[in-house]
């Protein structure tokens, strides 16, 4: 395992500047939440610490490495997208090791981890079936399934739930929680969402037009607020 140190990372597209020298330290095995509204640049972070996204300047450490010039293969994380658009004609064991496959993994190595992600997410009886054939909820499963047979040393969720509805949601929130306690792997999980920051995250970040406006347990956050965005933020309901 690994923590992420994200050090004055600035971020331009041409001329426009969406992250202004963001500093964000993530301790091996932590849970941290970026929260904030839409287009204020959480995915862009995240997908620079996945190597999807160029560093205009600033670093971004994985463990003691500074990854910046490493392509996404060689950064040992693992990502689960909102859409988690899973291969329709393939089973959910193929969805699940397709990664692994084109790593050219040991067929055992692939066969154990296989059998060790599907019995964490309760998917064994569901193996040999195609996505259609599964709830929304199942097909988040599988999409989580491929990020943890790889062990990555970090996972990264981008709004993961967004497509599910209100209850199911809730569901996830928590088995994704509890994923972590067993797994201790560290997370950066971003969502728009301040209920499901404070409820699952171990630190939040709060972010604003492309800065950090304060970093916090949820209790700090609503205890002591520093100024009155994250106040309002973390107030105001989903
Ligand atoms: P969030 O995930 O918080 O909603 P994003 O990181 O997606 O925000 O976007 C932050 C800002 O960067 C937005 O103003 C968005 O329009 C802009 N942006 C994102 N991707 C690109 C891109 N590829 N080219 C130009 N601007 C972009
Ligand atoms: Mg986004």
């Amino acid at each position: 395992m690994a923590g992420v140190k994200i050090s004055r990372v600035l971020k331009a597209y041409g001329t426009l500047n969406v992250l202004h020298g963001v500093d964000i330290d993530i301790a091996d095995g932590e849970f941290v939440v970026l929260v904030g509204p839409s287009g204020c640049g959480k995915s862009t972070l995240l997908r620079m610490v996945a190597g999807l996204e160029s560093i205009t300047s600033g670093t971004i450490a994985i463990g003691d490495k500074v990854v910046n010039n490493l392509p996404p293969k060689d950064r040992d994380i693992a990502m689960v997208f909102q859409s988690y658009a899973l291969y329709p004609h393939k089973t959910v064991a193929e969805n699940m090791v397709f990664a692994l496959r084109l790593q050219r993994r040991p067929a055992d190595v692939i066969k154990e981890r296989l059998r060790a992600a599907a019995e964490t997410l309760d998917l064994v009886p569901y193996l040999d079936r195609y996505p259609r054939q599964l709830s929304g909820g199942q097909r988040q499963r599988v999409a989580m399934g491929r990020a943890i047979v790889r062990d990555p040393q970090v996972f990264l969720f981008d709004e993961p739930l967004s497509n599910l509805d209100a209850k199911l949601r809730v569901q996830m929130r928590k088995e994704i929680k509890e994923l972590h306690q067993r797994l201790k792997t560290t997370t950066i999980y971003v969502t728009h969402d301040q209920v499901e920051a404070m409820t699952m995250a171990d630190k939040i970040v709060v972010m604003q037009s492309g800065k950090v406006e304060q970093i916090g347990t949820p209790l700090e956050l609503y205890d002591s607020p520093d100024n009155t965005f994250v106040a309002t933020f973390i107030g105001s309901p989903a």
